[in-house]
């Protein structure tokens, strides 16, 4: 056992202890004085005002040490009370009880502040090569009346409790303390013992004060007390002889030679010599300890095992130690490596061979950006041109656009939309299977783009727009249009292009961002080292971001700041199916007119409608027309153009697939190339887990070292 308390397991699990218990001034920290050498400052009009614990240790060097264990106190004061004593000498000890009592708050004398009693506990540890292992607790005597300004009937309950609370736990020998010159029979104490203790295996009876027993007939009740006659202790009694009140410079040697002649007399000489006088008691007190030691030997080995596999399901519950670069590299290096297996599972659509998948459907990456990425393409489509082209013989969505108009036509006051506030999902046709997620939006500061809402395009006439254009801007061309006009006349075709593109990326990067961060919170669920990372990686993480959006601003650039070019074939083919289909459809028209006006032939009818199929005399509207047909088919071949390269280019490389793509913020490398310091900061367990961790791992160690003792 005291193997077992070197390694401080009493902390853990209590071990066998004795508390020395009785009513005021019954003689209780007499007995420990005189047992264990401490002088406690005794006064007879001061009691004991707190628990104290002497811890005697065998140890190499002698030491002495008080500190405060608070209940009552304040935690920091207490905390900060530790004294050294040097002897056991009364007066020095004096001073510290006084100096512990005015922390735990207990006045001094009965009209000062404070309160009468504390809860807290003054621990005095005694260590040297003489000692004997042994903890004893000396606490507050009991008292059934209150003394008015002194005690209340508060103070009786607390010092009640506090008593009842010590004797209560099996593993401590209880002294029960009773003064011969009192009222032997009737002392309360028993009562309590006899409660905590049925079988009386743990309670020992000590009479104090024999000398102060006057008459025959109380020492004869002292007499058949420790004789046993009266059986009311399965461990009986003993007497002992303390110093008196007067006597408060005795040494030890002075005090056993005084107890010894005094217990030489009669009726004394009639008891066993092992019931009498301090030394006897102390052998008594050792040997009850050891066979209640032993007696609970098993007990304590389960208990043991119980905290141990406790301590050990903590230490598992705080995760793995990080507090070595390795380990913190191993931990950080985890978290990366699971990342990027999600990360490359969400860009394959692999959503089967994860669970995250099924429980956060909205991290389904690749499927949620090809669902944006179309529904992008179809509005620009659709809704992207600035005016109806003219004559346009696909109408095919004529329901649709006339759906379109009724329910933007409250939404959108010019074709612009600047002014308005949109939602992000705005920019697509209403048929979403989810909305654009939004959380980190403040990470991503400077970043986004204006959410866009698309106006259906203008009815106003294209050609009246374009012979506008050309009659403000037309130089010494005879016959043709100069280089200039396409792209001026592109430029306003395409006007609402950089704002859907814009806010389409931006779209894109809420929907990557929504991920990465939801993936590391799955991935890191420790807040504090998940915060740290993210720390460390949203500087870059930005980078990333941006360079995406530079590119689709560097593409906007290339499509409206440079000339109008196209190299594809298909471009002349449309220009002049247009024209044809045109002069096809007039001709047609034509016709029809001419069926239908057979019988009265109007000259001036047939004169336009001639010009209608064969050509146009004014040459303005002539090359109004041309302007327009060539309009017409680059902003197709630019439209599909641009659409592809803006979802290839800045989505599906710089956002997803790009070796330094957001996506790849973190990973191996990255967590290869972090310094000690950056590992420290964010893997770094703070101070409270590394003592927690390491007061863990101690215990641990403790126990098993413990659990090995008693197996032998
Ligand atoms: P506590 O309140 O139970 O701790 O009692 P103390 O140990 O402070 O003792 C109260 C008073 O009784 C002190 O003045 C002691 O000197 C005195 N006292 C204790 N034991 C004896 C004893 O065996 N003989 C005599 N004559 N006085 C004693
Ligand atoms: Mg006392």
């Amino acid at each position: 056992m005291d193997k077992l308390r070197e390694l401080g397991i009493q902390e853990m699990v209590p071990l066998p202890q004795m508390v020395v218990v009785g009513d005021q001034s019954a003689g209780k920290s007499s007995v420990l004085d005189s047992l264990t050498g401490f002088h406690f400052p005794r006064n007879v009009t001061l009691c004991t005002r707190h628990a104290t614990e002497i811890i005697c240790r065998r140890e190499e060097t002698k030491s002495i040490v008080v500190s405060i264990q608070a209940v009552d106190a304040d935690e920091g004061k207490a905390k900060k009370f530790r004294r050294e004593a040097s002897n056991l000498n009364a007066p020095e000890f004096a001073k510290i009880f006084s100096d512990a009592a005015e922390v735990m708050g207990i006045k001094s004398d009965p009209d000062g502040p404070g309160s009468a009693f504390s809860r807290d506990i003054l621990r005095v540890e005694i260590s040297g090569p003489n000692e004997d292992h042994l903890t004893v607790i000396d606490v507050p005597g009991m008292f059934e009346n209150e003394t008015p300004g002194l005690t209340t009937k508060d103070d009786i309950e607390l010092v009640k409790n506090m008593v009842k609370g010590y004797i209560s736990e099996s593993r401590t020998i209880i002294l029960a303390v009773v003064p011969c010159n009192g009222d032997i029979a009737n002392q309360k104490i028993l009562t309590y013992a006899k409660e905590a203790d049925p079988d009386g295996k743990r309670t020992l009876g000590v009479l104090t004060k024999p000398d102060l027993a006057v008459e025959n007939a109380t020492k004869e009740v002292v007499v058949d007390l420790v004789l046993g006659r009266r059986r009311d202790l399965q461990l009986g009694y003993c007497v002992v002889k303390n110093r008196g009140a007067d006597d408060t410079s005795s040494s030890t040697e002075a005090r056993n030679s005084e107890e010894k002649s005094f217990f030489s007399q009669s009726p004394w000489t009639r008891l066993p010599a092992e019931r009498v006088g301090i030394p006897a008691l102390k052998t008594r007190i050792q040997q009850l300890l050891m066979d209640r030691t032993r007696n609970e030997f098993p007990k304590v080995r389960a208990e043991l095992s119980s905290k141990l596999k406790g301590k050990e399901e903590d230490l598992e519950g705080m995760g793995q130690s990080r507090s070595t670069v390795d380990e913190q590299r191993m931990f950080v290096g985890e978290v990366a490596s699971k990342f990027m297996r999600i990360k490359d599972q969400g860009l394959d659509a692999y959503y089967n061979r994860n669970k995250i998948f099924s429980e956060n459907t909205d991290l389904k990456l690749v499927t949620r950006i090809r669902e944006i990425n179309e529904r992008f393409s179809r509005v620009v489509y659709e809704k992207g041109h600035a005016r109806k082209f003219s004559a346009q013989e696909e109408d095919k969505s004529a329901d649709t656009d006339a759906a379109i108009k009724e329910e933007d036509s409250t939404k959108y006051s010019s074709d612009f939309g600047f002014g308005e506030s949109f939602d992000r999902d705005d920019l697509y046709d209403n048929k979403a299977n989810f909305n654009i997620p939004l959380i980190g939006e403040e990470d991503l500061d400077g970043l986004l783009a204006e959410p866009y809402g698309c106006a259906p395009p203008s009815d106003e006439d294209i050609l009246k727009y374009i012979e506008h254009e050309y009659m403000t801007s037309r130089g010494d061309e005879l016959g043709t249009f100069s280089g200039e006009m396409l792209p001026t006349t592109f430029k306003e075709q395409s006007k609402k292009w950089s704002p859907m593109a814009r806010a389409h990326v931006s779209n894109a990067i809420l929907i990557v961002h929504h991920f990465i961060r939801t993936v590391l919170e799955k991935v890191c669920p420790d807040p504090d080292v998940r915060t740290e990372l993210w720390t460390y990686l949203l500087d870059d993480l930005q980078k990333r971001y941006q360079r995406a959006v530079d590119h689709a601003e560097f593409l906007l650039d290339v499509e409206f700041q440079g000339t109008s070019m196209t190299y594809n074939p298909s471009f002349w083919d449309k220009r002049d199916r247009t024209r044809r289909a045109r002069n096809e459809s007039l001709r047609e028209q034509a016709n029809a007119e001419l069926r239908a006006d057979r019988r009265a032939v109007d000259v001036d009818k047939i004169e336009t409608i001639l010009v209608m199929a064969l050509g146009n005399e004014d040459p303005v509207k002539t090359t109004r027309q041309d302007i327009h047909d060539v309009l017409f088919s680059y902003y197709d071949i630019a439209r599909s153009r641009f659409v592809d390269v803006l979802c290839q280019q800045v989505i599906h490389h710089y956002l997803l697939h790009a070796t330094d793509s957001p996506l790849a913020v973190l990973s191996d490398t990255v967590v290869l190339k972090m310094s000690d310091d950056q590992l420290d900061s964010i893997a770094g367990e703070d101070m409270i887990s590394r003592e927690r961790r390491k007061k863990l791992n101690a215990d641990i160690e403790n126990l098993r070292q413990a659990l090995k003792i008693l197996r032998g």
